[in-house]
C-alpha cells in the first residue's frame, strides 16, 4: 500500500542537464508526493477505469474470463505516467514502418525462414509444427496479395548507453492495443486535474490512439477483400480474462465500420468452418474477410490436433490472416537474432539509412551454437537473457539460472540448445511509481519496457498502410525480470516527455 511520509518535493525539479550544459529536464520524484493527495488520485484513477473501459476478468471470479461483464476488475495500471526521453521516443516512432516494411520482405522469402529456423526445428516441436504449416503453403505454392500486419516492437532503454534497444518484435496477438490507449487518457485526465499542484504538463504525454488505427487496418483489410457480406473473425483463447482489449476493437468496428466481428476458438472453427473450392472461408456459413488472432501463439493454444486444422485451414483459405504463417514465423526470436547478423538486413532491404537504423537498436543477439559466447555467458551470467522461442511472457531464462541451463545442454550435447538465443541484457533506468492492481497500490521501483504498434497493409504492390499506431508502455517492478502484465509482472503505464 501507499503508506510512506508526504513528503513536499513531489514536483518535478528542474535539473541541470549534465551533456549539454544548458537545457534543463525534469526530474519525477513521485514518491515524495503527498500522501493524502496520491489517496486522492488513486480514487479517481479507480473510478475512471471502472467507468471508461479500462478493465480485464477478475481471477478470482470463475466466469470473468467467459461471459462478459462478469467479475470486472480494472487492469492494472501506473497511477501516473513513466518519464521517457522525447529523443529516443521518436526513434521508437521512425523505426516502426521500417520494421513492418522488414517483417513484410522477410515474409516473403520461404526458404529464408525455413533454413534459419532449420536447428530451432528440431529442438522445439511447437516451431517444427508451425514450419510445417509453412512449408505446406510453399508447397501449394499460396500467395497472399493482401498481407495485414499488426505488430508491436518493443523497446528497452539502456541506462548506461542511453541507446534504445529492441527486445522483440511481436507479429501475432500484440495484447494491449484497446487498453493502452485507455491508460493514456486516464493518465492524460489524471494531469489535466492535478498536473498544476504536481507541476505536470498533461500535454507531454503523447496521444495514444492504438485501437483506432487496429480498427481502421480492420476496415481497410476488410475493404480490399470485397465482399460486403464477409465477416471479421477474431480467433480467440476459450478463456480470455483480456477480452475487454479485444471488445474495444470490436465494438468500435461495429461502430463506425458497421463491419460485424465474430469471436471463435481454434476448435470451434474447427467445427464450423468450411473452405470453397475459390478459397472462401465459410465459418457457420458466412464467409470471412479477415482473421485476426489473438490465440495460436502458444503450444497451450493447441491441445489437440482439432486446433492444428483450424490453423490449416484459416491459411489455405483466401480471407486476410493477421498473421499469416509466414508473418508469424517473421517474428519469432530466432528470427530476430539472423536479422541481427552481419549482412542479412540488406538482403531485405534497399535503404542505407533505413538499415542503419533498425541496425542502431539491434541489442547483443547470438544462437548457442557460438562456443565463446557460451563461454562468457556461463562466466557472466547475469549479463544474458536466454530465450526459447516462445510468446507471451514468463518463459526467458535470467541469471544463475542461465549458467545452468547452459552447462545442462552442453552436457546433453544435442540439438537442445537449437531451442533457444542469448540475448544481452537490457538495464533501464529505475523510476519511482505508484502501482496499481486489484484496487491496492503499491508504492515502488520499476522499470519500463516501451512498445510501438505497427499497422501495416498492402495489397500487391499497392501499400495501403504503413504506420505507427501508437503505444504500450508497460512498467515493472525493477527487481523482476519478465514484463508481461497479463502474466501479472507488470502494469500498464503510458509516457511523459522529457
Ligand atoms: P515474450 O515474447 O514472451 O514477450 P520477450 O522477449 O518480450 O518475450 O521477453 C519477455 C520479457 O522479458 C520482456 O517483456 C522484458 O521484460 C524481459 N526481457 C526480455 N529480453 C530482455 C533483455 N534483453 N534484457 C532485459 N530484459 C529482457
Ligand atoms: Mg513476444
Ligand atoms: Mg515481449
Amino acid at each position: 500500500p501507499c503508506s510512506g511520509l508526504a513528503v513536499n518535493c513531489g514536483k518535478v525539479e528542474e535539473v541541470e542537464n549534465q551533456e549539454e550544459g544548458t537545457t534543463r529536464k525534469p526530474v519525477i520524484e513521485y514518491h515524495g508526493i503527498d500522501q493524502v493527495l496520491v489517496e486522492e488520485m488513486v480514487y479517481e484513477a479507480l473510478v475512471w477505469s471502472s467507468l471508461h473501459g479500462l478493465v480485464v476478468g477478475d481471477k478470482s471470479v470463475q466466469r470473468s474470463g467467459k461471459v462478459p461483464g462478469v467479475g470486472l476488475v480494472h487492469a492494472p495500471f501506473a497511477l501516473l505516467p513513466m518519464p521517457f526521453p522525447e529523443n529516443q521516443w521518436r526513434q521508437a516512432v521512425e523505426l516502426t514502418p521500417i520494421f513492418s516494411e522488414l517483417v513484410d520482405r522477410v515474409s516473403l522469402d520461404g526458404k529464408f525462414l525455413q533454413e534459419s529456423l532449420s536447428r530451432t526445428k528440431k529442438a522445439d516441436a511447437f516451431t517444427s509444427r508451425l514450419l510445417d504449416l509453412h512449408s505446406k503453403m510453399l508447397e501449394i505454392n499460396k500467395k497472399e496479395d493482401i498481407r495485414l500486419g499488426l505488430h508491436r516492437s518493443d523497446y528497452m532503454l539502456d541506462e548506461q548507453t542511453k541507446l534504445l534497444l529492441q527486445i522483440e518484435l511481436n507479429t501475432i496477438s500484440c495484447s494491449f492495443p484497446g487498453l493502452s490507449s485507455r491508460v493514456t487518457e486516464l493518465h492524460r485526465n489524471l494531469l489535466n486535474h492535478y498536473g498544476e499542484v504536481l507541476g505536470l504538463d498533461p500535454k507531454r504525454i503523447p496521444g495514444n490512439n492504438a485501437y483506432s488505427y487496429f480498427v481502421e487496418a480492420f476496415a481497410k483489410a476488410w475493404t480490399e477483400y470485397n465482399n460486403p457480406r464477409a465477416l471479421v473473425m477474431f480467433v480467440v483463447q476459450a478463456e480470455e480474462r483480456n477480452m475487454y482489449d479485444q471488445h474495444w476493437l470490436s465494438a468500435v468496428l461495429k461502430e463506425r465500420y458497421n463491419i460485424t466481428a465474430i469471436r471463435k476458438t481454434m476448435a470451434e472453427i474447427d467445427a464450423e468452418a468450411e473452405l470453397l473450392s475459390d478459397g472462401t472461408l465459410l465459418v457457420g456459413g458466412k464467409a470471412i474477410a479477415v482473421i485476426y488472432f489473438r490465440a495460436g501463439y502458444a503450444p497451450n493454444d493447441y491441445p489437440s490436433e482439432s486446433e492444428w486444422r483450424a490453423r490449416l485451414l484459416m491459411e489455405q483459405s483466401s480471407a486476410i490472416k493477421c498473421p499469416s504463417i509466414s508473418y508469424h514465423l517473421a517474428g519469432t526470436k530466432k528470427i530476430q537474432q539472423e536479422l541481427a547478423k552481419p549482412d542479412v538486413l540488406e538482403r531485405f532491404l534497399d535503404n542505407k539509412e533505413d538499415i542503419a537504423k533498425l541496425r542502431k537498436c539491434f541489442a547483443g543477439l547470438w544462437s548457442l551454437d557460438d562456443p565463446n559466447i557460451v563461454k562468457e555467458a556461463i562466466e557472466r551470467p547475469e549479463l544474458f537473457v536466454m530465450k526459447p522461442q516462445r510468446e507471451g511472457g514468463g518463459n526467458n531464462i535470467y541469471g544463475a539460472d542461465v549458467r545452468e541451463a547452459l552447462l545442462r545442454l552442453q552436457k546433453e550435447g544435442t540439438d537442445g540448445s537449437a531451442a533457444y538465443i542469448l540475448m544481452q541484457r537490457i538495464f533501464p533506468t529505475v523510476f519511482q511509481t505508484f502501482l496499481l492492481r486489484n484496487g491496492i497500490c503499491h508504492k515502488d521501483y520499476a522499470v519500463s519496457e516501451l512498445g510501438i504498434y505497427g499497422a501495416y497493409l498492402r495489397n500487391k504492390d499497392n501499400v495501403i498502410m504503413n504506420d505507427q499506431c501508437g503505444y504500450l508502455l508497460r512498467t515493472k517492478i525493477s527487481s523482476s525480470d519478465e514484463g508481461g502484465v497479463a502474466a501479472g509482472f507488470a502494469v500498464l503505464d503510458s509516457i511523459y516527455l522529457t
